[in-house]
């Protein structure tokens, strides 16, 4: 069966494309191997009508939502490859089976690497997170640390202090700041300190010391990282969409791509900022396009 549109990922972004293409009549099925970004954390905050949200519960209620329409099937299978043919595109799942249809979105979402410290992945999602618009308000007041592994912590400090005067900034051993950097922090009260860290000390998640490798230790309740992302999957690659200067997936304002028939929505984008609400508005302005391509194509 040829189908509207093949969903590849079943977060925020491709749930709320699905909803948007299942209202609008269109045969889709969506992938989802459930392996979310966010799936380290117990609450998502910041979705109006949805604060405080588990990420598990959130799905579950959006599956609740697309069972209403009976044209959007969702399979756990995860997509292994994606091709297109004479203008129709087929996914192949891990086992093996092939689906096609007239269009895809990518909400494939992406995958974090954390500052290199030793046992950081025990904290993160639980009392170090990387987006103060998300966990800031919970860690309000608190004593926090920035771990830094790139430039662009010295930003997320200026950030963080909205939330917390009681900062420390760690580079990890790294040279990060630029001495111009380094004073407006010490200005602020920030601590910087540029020692290795030695470890973190906590538990069951929740950070309650650092110790640097030259012996010195410092109390902290909680604090942000600067994650790197990479796509969560190479199906992009395989569509060869074309990327803009930034090295990004090159898109209009709907999410549509280089490769007509190609859509992108959600992190996939690599467009800040990375939130549930934006990446839902994503796979929504995602899903219209794809209707109104084949509108245009059809009518
Ligand atoms: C620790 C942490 C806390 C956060 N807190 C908040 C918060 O409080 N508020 C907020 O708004 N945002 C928060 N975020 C950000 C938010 O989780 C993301 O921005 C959002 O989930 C992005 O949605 P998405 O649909 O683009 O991708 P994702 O939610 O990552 O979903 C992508 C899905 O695609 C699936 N997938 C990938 N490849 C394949 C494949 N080949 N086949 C089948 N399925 C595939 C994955 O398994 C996954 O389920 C947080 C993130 C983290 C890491």
């Amino acid at each position: 069966m040829l189908l509207d549109c093949i969903i590849i990922g079943g977060g925020p972004a491709g749930l709320n494309a699905a909803l948007v293409l299942g209202r609008a009549r269109r045969n889709v099925i969506l992938f989802d191997d459930n392996k979310p970004r966010n799936a380290v954390t117990q609450q998502s905050n910041g979705f109006i009508t949805r604060d405080g949200v588990a990420p598990t519960e959130f799905r579950e209620l959006a599956h609740q939502d697309l069972r209403k329409y009976s044209t959007v099937l969702v399979s756990p299978a995860k997509v292994t490859a994606v091709r297109q043919i004479n203008g129709i595109f087929q996914a192949t799942t891990e086992q093996g089976y092939n689906f096609v249809a007239r269009s895809v979105i990518l909400a494939t979402g992406v995958r974090e690497t954390l500052p290199a410290v030793r046992g950081i992945h025990d904290y993160y999602g639980k009392s170090l997170f990387s987006c103060p618009y998300c966990d800031g308000w919970e860690l309000r007041d608190k004593p926090l640390v920035i771990i830094a592994d790139h430039e662009s912590a010295f930003f997320l400090a200026k950030k963080v202090y909205n939330w917390s005067k009681d900062l420390v900034f760690c580079t990890n051993g790294l040279p990060l700041l630029h001495p111009q950097q380094r004073d407006r922090l010490r200005q602020r009260g920030i601590a910087v300190i540029e020692t290795k860290i030695a470890a973190l000390i906590g538990a069951g998640g929740m950070l309650k010391q650092i110790h640097f490798e030259d012996g010195f230790k410092v109390e902290r309740a909680g604090g942000f990282v600067t994650p790197q992302w990479t796509h969560a999957s190479p199906l992009i690659d395989m569509l060869a969409c074309r990327s803009d200067e930034m090295g990004v997936v090159a898109k209009d304002h709907y999410g549509r791509t280089s490769v007509p028939g190609v859509y992108v929505a959600g992190d996939t984008s690599f467009q800040p900022p990375a939130q549930v609400i934006v990446a839902a508005a994503d796979g929504c302005k995602a899903a219209i396009a794809v209707n109104t391509d084949l509108v245009e194509a059809d009518f």
